[in-house]
């Protein structure tokens, strides 16, 4: 009943399109390529070039790249296995350490625990980026590549440090929610989907925008098969398509239909298109094709420019905001941003911690996104404390003391209603060599 929905939705929604055009016309085309629509039915076998093929077809990338001047690359499931996220359409046999894809899985899931043993997985909002995310990241940062698409959901291209202008996530983000009034996207630091919500289902995710005592509802951005990818999004990975010299496909089958209309795009506009991927795609015979696993050949593509990929960071820059009330009272708010400027609600917690005659009591809050305080008694601020989410492993907290605070006198600063900025920047560094974190924290400005 399900797959049937998918079908008539899938038609329906391709009936207007151009591309759909070139397909009806060709109905042979239909029936020998199903899974186009169907993102169950496909060939699993997995191919490797020779090292020396592997070689010779960098070579070719790489004059393709630093010929082109405004090259595009789309991405799939592929190229976030190595973080430990399993994709959909690999096999039994497959070499990848994450296991068979979840269709396979699916159907044959106790054979293969049974014969394999539990394969590697790791929760999306945990992971890593993999070395072809940084390798990505170190190509966008020289200017060889200008914006990527992406089909996976798991935020780790803008992990390994893109900004949010250049990524277009045509099946949204985990951690993402839109406002349906004001259609602001908001990012948070943790799942916004609601658990106990089932496959597609409903999107409501129970918090309202607070943006400019907006209030309309919040929806998680994540795009099901069966539902359209939002309008927006489709028009921004379009034009990128339609202004693209070069197309780099990466880590995909390109079996889902929202990926593979752009790569008919580019196939109508005569641009070039390189293809990585372990299985065949139905556009191989279009592009120069490399057969293999996506880190060994993004390594090599880094070698060959003399580039070093670049190390995973998790940056935060923090704003408190102190606006007085009266002589000794203020309204606190504390929100967070990401490396690139965009919004992220990453504090779990806030408190604010007051030194008393007696001791000392402590008073802190659990939601609000910005974290907003009304503290009196602000001369005997002993000390503010953030927690984070902590997602990978980095400090869960920063503590600003009576020093940072400097011993009560920013509260003592101007008259009622004005307003106070501490900024600060924290930047976690992960050391892979020794498995650890090192931190820098900076206390920007006062204002
Ligand atoms: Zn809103």
């Amino acid at each position: 009943m399900k797959l049937n929905r998918f079908f008539l939705k899938a038609f329906c929604s391709v009936k207007d399109s151009e591309y759909s055009k070139y397909f009806s016309k060709n109905s042979v085309y239909h029936q020998k390529d199903k899974f186009l629509f169907n993102p169950r039915l496909k060939d699993t076998q997995e191919h490797q070039d020779s090292p020396e093929q592997i070689d010779a077809k960098v070579n070719q990338l790489l004059e393709l790249l630093q010929k082109s001047k405004n090259a595009v690359i789309l991405t799939g499931a592929g190229v976030s296995t190595a973080s430990g996220i399993p994709d959909y359409r690999s096999g039994a046999n497959t070499i990848l350490k994450t296991g068979p894809g979840k269709w396979e899985l699916e159907e044959n899931k106790k054979k293969f625990l049974e014969e394999k043993g539990k394969p590697l997985v790791i929760k999306a909002i945990n992971a890593f980026p993999s070395a072809t995310h940084m390798a990505v990241s170190k190509l966008y940062k020289e200017n060889l590549i200008k914006s990527v698409i992406t089909q996976n959901v798991d935020n780790l291209h803008h992990q390994s440090g893109i900004p949010r202008k250049d990524i277009h996530e045509l099946h949204g983000n985990i951690i993402s929610e839109r406002c349906e009034k004001c259609q602001y996207v908001h990012y948070r630091d943790f799942y916004t989907r609601l658990k106990h919500l089932k496959w597609g289902d409903q999107h409501n995710t129970g918090r309202i925008c607070q943006r400019n005592g907006c209030d309309g509802q919040l929806h998680d951005t994540l795009v099901f098969f069966g539902e359209s990818v939002l309008q927006n999004i489709k028009q921004s990975a379009q034009e990128q398509i339609e202004n693209a010299d070069l197309c780099v496909v990466v880590g995909t089958s390109l079996t889902v239909q929202s990926a593979a209309r752009l790569v008919w795009i580019c196939q109508q506009r005569g641009i070039p298109i390189v293809i990585i991927n372990l299985q065949k795609t139905n556009y191989d015979q279009k592009a120069l094709k490399i057969n293999g696993l996506c880190e060994p050949i993004f390594d090599l593509i880094l070698k060959k420019l003399n580039l070093q990929p670049k190390k995973f960071t998790v940056q935060r820059e923090i704003i408190l905001r102190f606006q007085k009330t009266g002589f000794c009272s203020f309204d606190l708010f504390a929100d967070c941003e990401s490396f690139d400027g965009s919004h992220l609600s990453a504090i779990k917690q806030l408190e604010i911690w007051y030194r008393k005659e007696n001791g000392i009591e402590q008073y802190s809050s659990l939601e609000g996104h910005p974290y907003y305080f009304q503290a009196e008694d602000s001369f005997n601020v002993d000390q503010i404390k953030l927690n984070f989410f902590s997602n990978h492993k980095e400090k869960s907290h920063f503590t600003y003391d009576k020093e940072l605070l400097q011993n009560g006198q920013l509260f003592s600063m101007g008259s009622p209603g004005s307003l106070i900025f501490l900024s600060s920047k924290l930047v976690y560094e992960f050391q892979d060599q020794k498995d650890e974190w090192v931190a820098q924290h900076k206390i920007d400005s006062y204002k």
